[in-house]
């Protein structure tokens, strides 16, 4: 079980008891310990001009590692594990089967900031089809972890592909970046579209625009 897994195990056992992720740290080479992580939160604190020990702050430390083990739990789930069980009896489905709109909130890995949109996902099935909403718990594990949009949506595709070695299949994310709404060139509102696709939607384009239709009607 990885930290974060074993420290989220932990939290919901014993909420402000945090003494299991410490003691799990000890035992983790390499990995930071809780306290380190807090440390470190104390230190943006000093460096914005604030005082850590002040009492409006002095929570705050725990709660932002708290907020960050919730945030990057996808690195202790393995989504190719989520997609292992399948259904077999899809009888003469020939169609792809499309999920539209499955809302996530992500963290860009080049800021950290968050990274709100939805996910659409179509597959044509050849033997198996899976649970429909294991693939909202995919997009969900690959959002919770740092990354561009560019690779989660790939990402996704590519375990859908090696799980289910389905005829195709297709992405396509639509979200919004708050390190480009709220710093920088500052312009809220703007959607970053990113698609990919396999097997049968690449090589067919009507297929293809039978997808993108579909998903952004
Ligand atoms: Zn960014």
């Amino acid at each position: 079980m990885s930290l974060v897994a074993s420290y989220l195990d932990n939290q919901y056992k014993a909420q402000e008891n945090t003494t299991g992720i410490a003691e799990m740290s000890q035992m983790t080479q390499d990995l930071p310990t809780r306290d380190e992580a807090e440390e470190a939160v104390r230190v943006l604190l000093r460096w914005i001009g604030e005082n850590p020990e002040r009492e409006g702050l002095r929570k705050t430390p725990k709660r932002v590692t708290s907020a960050f083990a919730e945030f990057f739990a996808g690195y202790a789930q393995d989504p190719e594990e989520v997609l292992s069980h399948t259904f077999e009896d899809i009888d003469q489905y020939e169609g792809f089967v499309l999920l539209r709109g499955i809302d996530f909130v992500s963290h860009c890995e080049h800021h950290i900031l968050p990274v709100i949109g939805e996910a659409h996902i179509a597959y044509i099935p050849s033997k198996g089809v899976v649970g429909i909403s294991k693939l909202a718990r995919v997009v969900e594990i690959f959002a919770k972890r740092l990354q561009t949009q560019e690779s989660m949506t790939v990402d996704i595709a590519r375990v859908i592909e090696r799980a289910l070695k389905p005829k195709g299949v297709a992405v396509m994310v639509s979200a919004e970046h708050q390190c480009m709404s709220i710093r920088g060139v500052c312009k809220p509102g703007v959607k970053t579209i990113t698609t990919h696709c396999t097997g049968a939607f690449k090589d067919n384009p009507v297929l293809w625009q039978d997808f993108k239709d579909q998903a952004s009607a």
